[in-house]
């Protein structure tokens, strides 16, 4: 049930026939982010911007009060059930399936072992949430039965939508079984949030999805950590030399990621003499992704001008973001895209694909180039832009086009849509009797 104070206030209110305005303070937020934990190896396979995203978030929220549990699954043994992450924020690992990596549809199978789980450590605690706010399908899953027995409100990111990847080039087939579930949840979530305006449009035409459940909330950067170093100082610090042409990729070894287009623009710019591209990410030398990308350099006999460094810790990045010259997203889909928000942030252009909110973030011909497709020539013709010119912006003013989107901000717009939805949904439960939503 919700919190008492929530529910005395909206009681009061609603039987005087005013819908209304929520004291959205102190609440007790449950966060499910089961197959990628917060904390999670940043660059890996299943780690990336949504892991960043929860944690982000979480503190922000934390930080104004709120109580925010996350819960993930525990995928190492030796993790504690419970640690606190920030202030007010504690993350929760629960036992679901096996304690080592699981692929995301074997861990549907589990999926009942993790609300059992979390019903066990809720009661335990005697804790009732507010608010469930869960991420990516499966989570969401989890987050559509926990709704039906806490009667609280839901609120859902897909984060990627499983019918879009399956109409990209390039990516690999998703199971019928997640966009069976995106499309249930699509329809049956009190609020559905999305990072851009393109995905409202995916979900209401792929799922059909109702336009005013669906509230549009940007992703942030942490600004703080990313801004403009000494980009002589940088390069001397990573041993890069001074006088390259230094490009940049950051992110994970996935087919949508497009790498290997990347690495077949650069095969056009072999002219530059002192040329670097530098891969940051992967799982490590030995998997295949990373074999086969290392194959297709030397195919192209690019690979001298290669340099696969690995996943990076966060905190180490910013020296990567300012030794370059240009930053490159070359996916074939993103649902955001925080690297280019991060390159931008440390003040380095961006040239990308049109995917995410690229064409929202990026200022054509100043701070990137936003090419058609994922075409190696368009690419390389966007790199080039970027060292071959003289005159940019500099790193500030770059940075600046990027300032408002602190996860401070992203908190505001995210506590106006728990408002928002908490308002509703006591509503709807005080006035028109509904129990669930679903
Ligand atoms: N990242 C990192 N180290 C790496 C590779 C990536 O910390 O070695 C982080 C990067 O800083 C960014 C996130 O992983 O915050 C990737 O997010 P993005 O939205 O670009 O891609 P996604 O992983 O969501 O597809």
């Amino acid at each position: 049930m919700p919190s008492q104070i929530l529910t005395d206030l909206n009681l009061k209110r609603a039987q005087v026939g005013e819908v209304a305005p929520v004291e959205a303070d102190n609440l007790r937020i449950a966060m499910l982010s089961i197959h990628s934990s917060p904390i999670g190896e940043l660059g890996t396979k299943d780690t990336g911007g949504m892991s960043v995203y929860v944690r982000e978030i979480a503190r922000e929220l934390g930080n104004r009060g709120h109580l925010v549990d996350i819960y993930t699954r525990l995928n190492d043994a030796r993790q504690n059930q419970m640690a606190e992450l920030y202030e007010n924020v504690r993350l929760i690992h629960l036992r679901s399936g096996n304690n080592g990596h699981m692929n995301k549809l074997a861990l549907y199978a589990h999926l009942d072992d993790f609300l059992k789980e979390l019903e066990g450590f809720r009661t335990r605690e005697s804790i009732d949430y507010d608010l469930i706010h869960s991420h990516y399908w499966l989570s969401g899953r989890v987050g559509n039965w926990a709704q039906e027995r806490w009667e609280v409100p839901h609120v859902f990111m897909f984060h990627t939508v499983g019918a879009v990847k399956n109409n990209t080039v390039g990516s690999e087939r998703e199971p019928e079984l997640r966009t069976a579930i995106e499309n249930h949840l699509a329809r049956n979530c009190d609020r559905i949030l999305v990072a851009t305006d393109k995905e409202r449009v995916h979900l209401m035409q792929h799922y059909g999805a109702a336009a005013e459940t669906i509230g549009v909330v940007p992703c942030g950067v942490n600004l703080d950590l990313f801004r403009p170093l000494d980009k002589k100082k940088a390069r001397q610090q990573l041993g890069f030399g001074q006088d390259e042409s230094i490009v940049l990729f950051v992110g994970r070894f996935a087919p949508l990621k497009g790498i290997d287009r990347l690495l077949e623009a650069v095969a056009h710019l072999q002219h530059y003499r002192r040329f670097r591209l530098v891969i940051v990410g992967g799982d490590g030398d030995h998997t295949p992704e990373s074999k086969s990308l290392r194959s297709l350099s030397r195919e192209l006999g690019i690979q001298d001008f290669v340099t696969f460094v690995g996943r990076i810790e966060q905190e180490k990045l910013p020296p990567y973001y300012s030794a370059a010259d240009v930053s490159v997203v070359p996916s074939h889909y993103e649902s955001f895209g925080l690297v280019a928000l991060e390159s931008l942030a440390s003040g380095t252009p961006v040239v990308a694909t049109k995917v995410g909110a690229m064409e929202s973030i990026l200022r054509e011909g100043e701070t990137g180039l936003v090419v058609e497709n994922c075409s190696p020539r368009l690419l390389a013709n966007g790199i080039e832009t970027f060292i071959s010119r003289s005159h940019f912006p500099s790193a500030d003013a770059i940075r600046a086009t990027v300032l408002e989107f602190s996860w401070a901000s992203v908190a505001s717009a995210m506590m106006n849509e728990y408002a928002a939805v908490l308002r509703q949904y006591n509503f709807e439960t005080c006035c028109c009797g509904k129990v669930s939503m679903i």
